[in-house]
């Protein structure tokens, strides 16, 4: 089968991978990709955010079954006119993505399927945002309604702070993302993410995951694509993640079904764990980058099975079945992220790390250049590797790290802090 995913970071990375594992596999194409896809996959460059050029481009390739990596095409509604031209296609449509795209909407299904999320109310003008944040005080949370690269959602832990949010969301800091603003109940507890398919119908768990967000050691400093992560999620027991299922998850996707918006793709459940009772922070319609790297570790080439399933519609007749070991993925990243940083560095000792199904190096921002790996990005490897223990998994990911020769480059290392 020829097989198409759009995408060129870490997560694209690992999807591919994981899909060239599997004998069904017969050529793989990634778009753009970028160094380290090229070496698992031919890269291809396209505009993933033209649905046109995509339709076109997997015609001629003969593809069988395209996989969309990122929420960007997902929201532009590139799976819906893939699948309008006979693609067979894993992510949802632009209607059902709008659980990313739009906090007021993901309000309003939880509100209409019970499901338990913190309380809120939505505004689209300064003043009445600004009179129900005096009123409810502070710790509170003013969300931009739209796709604001994680970037929209302030956590004010003073009334000031959440009122100063509503008047740069209102001034335009967000652009159209800030035209309406949630302003939020905050909740306390511990965070964990929960991946889950669902062919419109069924719904099948493939993994739990905890990422680190910020940049300093002891998750302190300003705000990142994410650190790192590691998978299973201690604080996403069985009984826990039971409990997200039933009262969260499947609520919802039958009340997406009911409105005419069945989901098909991946669900990333974002939730807030305390007094082992989960709520609902966030749903991202694809999957977590970097959670999705430790995730296609402990997966392996099944993944192909599990998401073609998925997207056929199959899902009640497979299982994903799981090594009971942990994953860990530690990412590199440009000395001044996120913050201003060089672009074009060299990375050298690329070469001699281990390659196999427990250690690998996924890139999320890199290019050949005159036979050097240069970094391109922020984030620009995601080293990973699982073991029988956490702690195993995080000692062979930090010893590739340490064989890793790149002087413009960081990364934390106490990525796992909070489990171990
Ligand atoms: P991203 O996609 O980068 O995860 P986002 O812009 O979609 O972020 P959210 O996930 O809704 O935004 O919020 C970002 C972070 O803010 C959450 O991971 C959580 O730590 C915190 N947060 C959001 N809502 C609440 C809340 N109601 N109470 C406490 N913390 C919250």
């Amino acid at each position: 089968m020829n097989i198409l995913i759009l995408g060129s970071g870490g997560r694209e990375h690992a999807l591919a991978w994981a899909v060239k594992q599997n004998p069904k596999c017969d050529r793989l194409i990634v778009a753009p990709g970028n160094a380290g896809i090229a070496t698992v996959a031919e890269c291809a460059s396209l505009d993933i955010l033209d649905a046109d050029a995509v339709v076109t481009f997997a015609e001629e390739n003969a593809i069988d079954f395209l996989i969309i990596g990122p929420e960007a095409p997902l929201a532009a509604g590139v799976a819906d006119r893939c699948r309008d031209a006979g693609l067979k296609v894993f992510g949802p449509s632009q209607a059902a993505a709008q659980l990313e795209a739009s906090k007021a909407f993901t309000k309003a299904i939880c509100d209409s399927a019970n499901a338990p999320t913190a309380a809120y109310a939505r505004f689209t003008e300064a003043a009445p945002a600004k009179d129900y944040i005096r009123q409810q005080g502070a710790p509170i949370v003013v969300k931009a309604d739209g796709l604001a690269a994680g970037k929209g959602v302030i956590v004010a832990m003073n009334e000031q702070d959440a009122l100063d949010a509503i008047d740069d969301m209102f001034g335009g800091e967000f652009g159209s993302a800030g035209a309406e603003v949630v302003i939020e109940e905050f909740m306390e507890g511990e965070e964990a993410s929960y991946f889950i398919l669902v062919d419109g119908e069924s719904v099948l768990p493939i993994g739990t995951a905890q990422d680190h967000k910020r940049v300093g050691e002891g998750d302190t400093g300003p705000n990142t694509g994410g650190m790192g992560a590691y998978s299973p999620a201690p604080v996403l027991s069985d009984d826990i993640a039971q409990k997200a299922l039933n009262e969260i998850v499947i609520p919802t996707m039958k009340e997406m079904a009911k409105q005419g918006m069945p989901y098909q793709g991946v669900l990333y459940a974002g939730l807030m764990i305390k007094d082992g009772q989960p709520r609902l922070v966030e749903y991202n319609c694809r999957f977590g980058d970097p959670e999705c790297q430790v995730l296609m570790m402990r997966l392996g080439g099944q993944a192909l099975d599990l998401l073609l399933a998925c997207a056929e519609g199959r899902l009640s007749d497979v299982s994903a079945n799981w090594a009971d070991d942990h994953a860990m993925t530690v990412v590199m990243a440009a000395n001044g992220y996120p913050g201003s940083y060089e672009k074009g560095t060299v990375i050298n000792g690329l070469g001699a790390l281990p390659e196999t199904s427990s250690e690998y190096t996924f890139h999320a921002g890199t290019a050949e250049k005159d036979g050097n790996i240069v970094a391109t990005g922020g984030r620009v490897l995601n080293v990973t590797a699982r073991g029988a223990t956490l702690k195993e998994a995080a000692d062979r990911a930090y010893a590739m790290i340490d064989q890793i020769d790149w002087p413009e480059g960081f990364c934390r290392r106490d990525i796992g802090w909070r489990a171990l």
